[in-house]
C-alpha cells in the first residue's frame, strides 16, 4: 500500500517493527559489531556492522522512502556523507558548486577534494549562467537550496536539465528543507545529501548524515565506499534518527510557523536592515521556492544595522541559545562569520554577503510569542 509522507516517517515503506519477532514497536537497537554465520557460505544477511546493521538499515530505508530514492546510506555525520560522495570522483574531474554553501562543505572542497586533484568552479548557481562553466572534464553540479546562510534559491529542475544535457550528476544538499518540504529527485537530482543532525534527527542530540540516490549504479558505488571507508552510522545514533523522523512533519510545520512569525517581527524592526527568507512574497526566490517546494522552511538570516548590535543580540537573548547547528526543537542563533563559515576565506565570505552584521536563526518549536519577546528585548536593550 502506498502510504502518505507522515505514515512513511513512522513505518518507512512497510516493515517498521517486529523484525526480531518480539513485536517491539520501537525498532530495536542492534548493538553488535558482528554476527554469527550458520556455516561457511551462509549469512543471516549481516556479517559485520561496518557493512550493515539492522538498525542502520531501518533508518536508511525510512530516509530512502521519504526522498523517493532507491537507496539511502547513513553516515556518522553530514560531512562523512559528503566526503563519501566526493570519492565518486577521480583526480582531474571538475565540479560546479554554489559559492554560498555550508562552510564545512566549502572547507572539504577547498582543502581536501582539491588536494585529491578535483577542481571546482564556485559560482552563484541561482544567478549565473551555469552552462558557461561546463568543461570537458566536468562531472557534477553540487547545490544547496536555499543556501546556507544567505538563503538563495536555485531552480533545481532548470539545473537538472543542464546536468542531463551534459551528462553530469546533480547533487543536492537538501538539509534545509528536508524531504517534508522538498523532494529533489522529483526535480531531476541524482544524489540527495542530508545532514541528519539537523531536521531529520531534529533534537540537537546526535550527528548523522545521509546520501540518497535514485540510481542503482551510484547506490552500488556508495555501498562499496561506506563499507570501505567505515563512516557508517552507529546503531544507537541510527535509532535516535529513526525516533526523530517520526515527528518530522509536525516539527517542520511548527518550526515554519515560528520562522514566519519571527520574519514578520524582524521586517518591521527599524534596526534590522535585511531579512533573508524565501517565504517573503514578491521576490524571485519566493516564486522558485513556491514552485519547487511545498513550504519555505524555518531557516532565516538577517542583517542588523551594526556589528555592535549583532554582538549585543548574541549575548543578550535569555531564551534562545547562541549556538551553531539548526533544524532542532530549540531555536538557535548563529553568527556565521565566526561559526559555521569561519574557515571560508574572508573575501569569499564578504562576496557572499556574510558580513559581521549577519545573523542566522533556525526556528525551533517553542511558543512563538516567547521567541519574539526574547529577540525584541535583546534588540531594544542595545544602546548605540
Ligand atoms: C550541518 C550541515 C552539513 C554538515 O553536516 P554535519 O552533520 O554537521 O556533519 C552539511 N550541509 C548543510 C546544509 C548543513 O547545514
Amino acid at each position: 500500500m502506498e502510504c502518505g509522507f507522515a505514515t512513511k516517517c513512522i513505518y518507512g515503506d512497510g516493515e517498521g517493527f517486529d523484525k526480531d519477532g518480539t513485536g517491539a514497536i520501537s525498532f530495536p537497537i542492534y548493538q553488535t559489531a558482528t554476527y554469527a554465520h550458520p556455516q561457511v557460505g551462509e549469512s543471516t544477511g549481516y556479517d559485520y556492522s561496518r557493512l550493515q546493521n539492522p538498525t542502520r538499515q531501518q533508518v536508511e530505508q525510512v530516509v530512502a522512502s521519504l526522498e523517493g530514492g532507491i537507496d539511502a546510506l547513513a553516515f556518522s555525520s553530514g560531512m562523512a556523507a559528503i566526503t563519501a560522495v566526493m570519492e565518486l570522483f577521480q583526480p582531474g574531474d571538475h565540479l560546479i558548486t554554489d559559492a554560498d554553501l555550508y562552510g564545512g562543505s566549502i572547507r572539504l572542497f577547498r582543502h581536501v577534494s582539491q588536494k585529491n586533484g578535483i577542481t571546482f568552479s564556485h559560482i552563484d548557481c541561482a544567478k549565473e549562467n551555469l552552462e558557461a562553466y561546463v568543461k570537458e572534464n566536468t562531472r557534477a553540479i553540487y547545490i544547496e537550496t536555499p543556501t546556507n546562510p544567505m538563503m538563495h534559491v536555485t531552480d533545481i529542475h532548470k539545473v537538472s536539465q543542464i546536468a542531463k544535457k551534459h551528462g553530469l550528476l546533480l547533487i543536492v544538499d537538501n538539509t534545509f528543507m528536508s524531504p517534508y518540504f522538498q523532494k529533489p529527485f522529483t526535480l531531476g537530482a541524482d544524489i540527495v545529501i542530508h545532514s541528519g543532525t539537523k531536521f531529520l534527527g531534529g533534537h540537537n542530540d546526535t550527528l548523522a548524515g545521509f546520501a540518497v540516490t535514485n540510481r542503482a549504479d551510484i547506490a552500488e558505488k556508495l555501498r562499496f565506499l561506506i563499507k570501505t571507508v567505515g563512516s557508517g552510522l552507529a546503531p544507537f545514533d541510527s535509532w535516535l534518527i529513526l525516533r526523530g523522523i517520526k515527528t518530522l512533519p509536525i516539527r517542520m510545520e511548527k518550526a515554519q510557523e515560528n520562522a514566519r512569525a519571527i520574519v514578520e517581527y524582524l521586517l518591521q524592526e527599524p534596526r534590522i536592515l535585511n531579512v533573508y527568507y524565501p517565504g517573503i512574497a514578491a521576490t524571485k526566490d519566493y516564486e522558485i521556492c513556491r514552485a519547487q517546494a511545498s513550504g519555505f522552511g524555518s531557516m532565516l538570516t538577517f542583517e542588523v544595522e551594526s556589528k555592535a548590535l549583532a554582538l549585543h543580540i548574541l549575548k543578550s537573548t535569555k531564551l534562545i541559545p547562541f549556538a551553531e547547528s539548526l533544524g532542532g526543537t530549540e531555536t538557535l542563533l548563529t553568527y556565521p562569520t565566526t561559526q559555521t563559515h569561519a574557515d571560508v576565506p574572508e573575501e569569499v565570505r564578504i562576496q557572499n554577503g556574510i558580513t559581521d552584521k549577519v545573523l542566522r536563526i533556525s526556528a525551533g518549536i517553542e511558543d512563538k510569542k516567547d521567541l519574539i519577546a526574547d529577540l525584541k528585548q535583546a534588540i531594544e536593550s542595545f544602546e548605540a
